[in-house]
């Protein structure tokens, strides 16, 4: 079936999804500039510091992720190399036999690079209860929906929707009560948290100096999926390095202030590593794998700023297109400005040509990015790709116009004809009259007053 696109979706996207997505997203928006004005003296030149970071990150990526394997295997963590999403769940899939042969509960800490390989899927196809820890994806998951923002999945619910999903699930009498509704998540989670052999996560920070694995969080689930179970795995993009323990300090609250206005997580934990000797708690085994799928691609072409990405969220909330159409407009775990760029160059322009059309350019996603990165050019370079490969029609008939437009004659007689336009049938004529009126002509021409003038 053909899927439709962002502008076909957003047509059809309910009243109160646009409201639940541009409610959250405006107050999200808010808290972000208050925080992050409130945290650095000089903002923009701090967003200049935090994209030569990872301009150097990319720069070295080779480096560094050697650097960063090596720390990784001293401190005891099994590092394996996915370079695409079969492999990548092939290997998890290898894990988790070993560690568990009969099968069993599995706790995930949101993860979107997880989301990316599919990964619940082929878990639960080879016979694991793969549980969801983080309450939002925790929702997705008993719905059969899909995350629709890369901080908050389910922005495009309401409260009401989630208590009676959890009436449904028999997680108690109908509320709407929030407070009330995480209790009840927590108290339902925390018998999963105990039964889980393993425990999957994201990693929002990999140090190649120090080979730590970093996790932001609010809820205490990261926590509790990567130290309840024996076994932690971790899934990390390449692209997530930091070069030292320095730059965290930039990074933490970077990513903080704008993906939720805090001036730090809730939680933020260093992962070092599975247990000691001398220590009582924590997993047996960490395993860490590293994820290409296309980043290697990406990084020696011309998307290669968008590999800067902290998975912030706050080009989403921003973005007008993303505020009407929601997350799934873009079939994707990756949604908004980002996912309109990070889709197609991961997966190719030719599987979603119309993202890159997705996006009016008025700039707002680069003025909140964090990591400055160019989001309209690098959308403009997509939709250049995507007309020279034949995978998107110009709207505009460019080759008609470029008659009209390299001859003074032409022009000047086009200019005459232009008050008869109201009367051509065209399909593009058609397609703009559905939501604005063409503009009628007024008074005197710019020739015949130029003419007239002296
Ligand atoms: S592109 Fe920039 S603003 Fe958007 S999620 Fe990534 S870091 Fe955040």
């Amino acid at each position: 079936m053909k899927r439709p696109s962002v502008e076909q979706f957003a047509r059809t996207v309910s009243p109160e999804t646009v409201a639940s997505v541009r409610a959250t997203s405006t107050r999200m928006s808010s808290a972000r500039k208050s925080a992050l004005f409130e945290a650095f003296d000089d903002l923009d030149a701090t967003r200049t510091q935090a994209a030569q970071i990872k301009d150097y990150v990319l720069d070295n990526l080779k480096t560094l992720l050697t650097q960063f394997e090596l720390k990784c295997r001293l401190n005891g963590v099994r590092v394996l190399w996915a370079s695409d999403a079969a492999s990548a769940n092939r290997r998890i899939l290898e894990i988790c036999h070993k560690a568990a042969p009969d099968g069993g509960i599995i706790v995930k800490a949101k993860s979107m690079a997880t989301e990316e390989i599919h990964l619940n899927k082929h878990l639960a196809k080879a016979g694991f209860e793969v549980v969801e820890t983080d309450l939002g994806e925790y929702v997705v998951q008993i719905d059969d929906d899909m995350p629709s923002h890369i901080v908050a999945p389910i922005i495009h619910k309401s409260r009401s929707e989630v208590g009676k999903s959890f009436e449904r699930e028999g997680l108690g009498p109908y509320t709407d009560d929030p407070s009330e509704l995480a209790m009840r998540a927590r108290a339902h989670l925390r018998d999963k948290f105990r039964a889980a052999k393993i425990g999957i996560s994201g990693v929002n920070f990999g140090i190649a100096e120090s080979g730590r694995i970093v996790l932001v969080e609010n809820e205490g689930n990261s926590r509790l999926s990567t130290t309840a179970p024996d076994v932690h795995i971790a899934v990390m993009g390449i692209e997530k390095l930091l070069p030292g323990e320095s730059d965290l300090a930039l990074f933490l609250r970077l990513l903080a202030g704008s993906a939720t206005g805090q001036r730090i997580t809730t939680y933020t934990h260093l992962i070092s590593g599975p247990r000691r000797k001398d220590e009582g708690d924590g997993p047996k085994e960490v395993h860490l794998i590293l994820l290409d799928n296309g980043r290697s691609k990406i990084l020696n072409g011309p998307y290669r700023e968008i590999l800067r990405c902290i998975r912030c969220g706050a080009c989403l909330n921003i973005c007008p297109v993303y505020r009407q159409a929601s997350g799934h407009a873009y079939k994707s775990p990756y949604s908004g400005p980002v996912g309109a760029v990070l889709g197609p160059a991961l997966g190719g322009v030719e599987k979603r040509p119309d993202l890159a059309k997705a996006s009016t350019l008025c700039g707002e996603c680069e003025e909140v990015c964090p990591v400055k990165i160019p989001i309209p050019k690098l959308l403009l370079n997509l939709r250049d790709e995507a007309v020279r490969k034949g995978v998107v029609k110009d709207a505009i008939p460019w080759g008609t116009f470029s008659v009209g437009t390299t001859s003074g004659f032409r022009w000047r007689m086009g200019l005459k004809l232009l008050p008869m336009a109201g009367l051509v049938k065209h399909p593009m004529k058609a397609a703009w009259e559905e939501f604005k009126e063409l503009p009628t002509k007024e008074g005197r021409d710019f020739r015949g007053w130029w003419r007239g003038r002296s």
